[in-house]
Order: structure tokens, then sequence, then C-alpha cells
């Protein structure tokens, strides 16, 4: 069974780690996958960082280039001429999110741009290129603002009636917990596809550090099986067999796509890969 791939990789946070991202980048694309994705940083802070880097994907491999972009903090016009910017180095498809105030701010600018369906709306405006593609976020388990009443699933609703042509989940650790969510979107309405995101984790730090980056509740086998683990090799391995389990079970029930974490590197998002038997 085969379906389409994809990956998400960062801007590299200083230059002596450019090289490494890019050998992952081509290593990535000799994947063939649907697209890579390149993060943003939240108020506009990294446009140059990820512009070179989608550039990179753009003029040096087969992949499509697919830019995130957030919009809190940002007023319309702001957003406008930053969507611009990606237009001119030829980045026609997007991933519309609002992004996060910075730590200890809670009010937003006059006239600043507050979700990602408005931003879906400016993105089709500026950028309506015929076949360039908008994708959204969507959250299996909940976003942490929306509360017991699923708050975004009526988000992810807005972003499809604005126009984005499909979404990317935040990362989850049960196969379950994606197949729940797709019963909640279909009674919400929600048809466009949902490709599921899934990150291989491979000590116990990064997974704390991802716990408390989403809000993601603990996945208690996950974590007992890595903190027994003897040592880093053994860990690695704990989350390589995982993530291609999760992967393997999703593709069994039809997930209409496999977006990966790739943690600018690729050789274990390739083993996951490998293992689940997609490439
Ligand atoms: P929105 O869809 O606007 O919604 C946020 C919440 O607001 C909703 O869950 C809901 O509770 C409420 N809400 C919004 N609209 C409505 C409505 N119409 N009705 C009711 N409630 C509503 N962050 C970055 O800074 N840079 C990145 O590159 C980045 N990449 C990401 C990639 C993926 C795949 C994912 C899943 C997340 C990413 N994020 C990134 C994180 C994201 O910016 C945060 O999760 C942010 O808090 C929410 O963004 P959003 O686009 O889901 O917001």
């Amino acid at each position: 069974m085969s379906v389409p791939i994809s990956f998400e990789v960062y801007p590299p946070r200083e230059p002596e780690a450019a090289p490494a991202l890019y050998e992952a980048i081509d290593r990535l694309a000799d994947l063939s996958p649907n697209f890579i994705s390149v993060t943003f940083g939240a108020g506009g802070s990294d446009t140059s960082g990820s512009i070179e880097v989608l550039s990179y994907i753009r003029n040096q491999t087969q992949a499509v280039p697919l830019a995130h972009l957030t919009c809190v903090g940002t007023t319309e016009a702001e957003a406008r001429s930053t969507i611009q910017q990606f237009l001119d180095a030829g980045i026609l498809d997007f991933l519309a999110l609002r992004g996060d105030l910075p730590e200890g701010q809670t009010r937003l600018a006059p006239g600043s741009l507050s979700s990602a369906s408005e931003l879906v709306g400016v993105i089709r405006d500026v950028a309506s290129v015929p076949g360039a593609k908008i994708a959204v976020a969507a959250f299996p388990n909940g976003h942490p603002e929306s509360g017991a009443e699923r708050a975004d699933l009526l988000a992810l609703k807005a972003k499809q009636d604005a126009g984005a042509d499909f979404a990317i989940t935040q990362l989850f650790f049960h196969a379950e917990d994606y197949f729940r969510f797709l019963d909640l979107t279909e009674q919400a309405g929600i048809t466009i596809p949902i490709i599921p995101g899934i990150m291989p984790i491979s000590s116990t730090k990064r997974l704390s550090r991802v716990l408390e980056l989403t809000g993601e509740r603990e996945p208690v086998e996950l974590a007992s099986a890595l903190s027994l683990a003897a040592d880093s090799a053994a860990r690695l391995e704990v989350g390589i067999n995982w993530a291609a389990m999760v992967v393997s079970e999703l593709v069994a029930g039809g997930a209409p796509g496999i977006h990966l974490y790739a943690f600018n590197e690729y050789k274990n998002v390739t083993e996951v890969l490998r293992r689940a038997g997609l490439v």
C-alpha cells in the first residue's frame, strides 16, 4: 500500500547547521514527497530564514516547497506584504497558521489578524495561483485553547470555509486518536483531507519538550519504553518502532497521506517509512 508522504523542517538556528539541513533535504527529496514544509516564527521574525530554505527546496530539488505562515500580531497589510515576498521567491503553497502571541502577551494590537481562517482568506486573495494549495492545522486531541466543547472543530470548519484545501495535524501518539477525530470532523461538516503528522521520539527529553510545546497528554507506554531503554541506540529503536507502528495503522485505516516531522534530519524518518513499508 502506498500513500503520499511529506516532511516538515525548520530554518537552521545557526548558520553552521545549514549544510546538514540541506543534506537532509536532499535525502528527503529523494523519497519523492508531495511537499516539504518549512516552519515560520510567529511575528514574522524569520521570514528570510524560511525563504532561504524554501528557495533551496524549490531550486535544488524536485520537491514542492510549502511555506508555513503565522498571522497573530500582524495586520492584514503586513500579511499581504509577507505573502508577496514568498510569491516573489516562487513559493506558491502555504500552511496558514494563527501562531501564538509571545509569552506574557495576551492582547492583540488593534487591526491584527487573530485567526488562521482570516489568513486563509488573505492568502486566497493575494496568491490565487492555479494548482497552488493552502493547508491549515488540525488538532486530533483538541487545541490547548479549544476546551471541552472542541472549538478547534469550529476553527477548522472556518478554515475550510475560507478556502483551505487540506489540513495537517498536530503530532499525536495513537492512531485511534486520528480516527476518532475524523468522526468528529465528519459530524462538523469538514470534508477536506486531513493528513496525520507524526514525529519519531527518541528520548525522554524530546518527549517532555514536545508535550510542553503541544499540550498533548503523555503517551504512557511510549514514555515508559523510552525510560527503560538501556542507551540512546535503544531509545532510538523504541521511537522509530513506535512511529512506524502508528504510521502503518494510519495507512491501513485509510489516511490520505503521512506527514513526518523530520526535525531537520533524514535517517530516522526514512527508517520509519521503511519499516512501515512506504519507501
Ligand atoms: P486557529 O485555527 O486560528 O485556531 C486556534 C484556536 O482558536 C482554535 O483551536 C479555537 O480554539 C479558537 N478559534 C479560532 N477560530 C475559531 C472559530 N471560528 N470559532 C471558534 N473558535 C475558534 N506555529 C508557528 O509559530 N510556526 C509554525 O511554523 C507552526 N507550524 C505548525 C504546523 C502544524 C502542522 C501545526 C499543527 C501547528 C503549527 N504551529 C506553528 C502552531 C500553531 O501556530 C499553534 O498551534 C496556534 O496556537 C494555533 O494555530 P492555528 O492555525 O490552529 O489557529
